[in-house]
Parts: C-alpha cells; structure tokens; sequence
C-alpha cells in the first residue's frame, strides 16, 4: 500500500493536501474529510460508511500522526474521534467511496 510521503494543510483554500509515495498529490476539502468521520459516533454499527452533511463552514483545527498508519484529526466543531488511516484517506483521494478497515 502506497503511503503519504507529505502534509500541507491550506488554510485558505480549507483543504488537506496529501502527497503519496507513488506520485499523487490530492488536496481533500475538509467538509469532506468532516463528513467521512469513520469514527463510531459519526458512523454508527451499521455496515458501510456513509456521508454526513456538516456544512461548508467546518474547518481543520489540528492534525497529527496515529502510529505510522492513520491520522487524527480536529475539527473546528471540536470533534477528534475520527481516526483516517491511510488506505481510508487513499480511497477519498481516488474519489472512492472509503470502506470500513
Ligand atoms: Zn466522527
């Protein structure tokens, strides 16, 4: 599995740019990032994962590496429960919906 080789977090554009080993650089919106929560709050037990609509205005508070196969991120709604590993975050980038892990 290929794995991110750089961050960029762009404030104005409110976007998570992730640059892979392979090649690709994807900037992924935040709202869009909010809204994939995999996090059993925002998802729940059912199977799949589903979109949830958290409006445009959310932003990136903090993000930090989780072990050396996810990141944690915060978001300016205060929620930090979500961890996006990498393969998770692969699949938003190819615009996949991402699965379960
Ligand atoms: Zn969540």
């Amino acid at each position: 599995m290929t794995v991110p080789v750089d961050l960029a977090h762009h404030v104005r554009d409110n976007a998570l740019e992730i640059a892979w080993a392979d090649g690709l650089r994807v900037r992924l919106p935040v709202p869009l990032l909010r809204g994939w929560c995999p996090c059993a709050t925002c998802q729940g037990h059912a199977p799949g994962l589903r979109f949830h609509d958290h409006g445009d205005a959310i932003t990136l508070g903090h993000a930090e590496e989780v072990g050396a196969y996810a990141l944690g991120l915060r978001f300016s709604d205060g929620h930090d429960s979500g961890i996006f590993s990498w393969s998770f975050l692969r699949a938003l980038a190819e615009g996949r919906e991402p699965q379960r892990v």
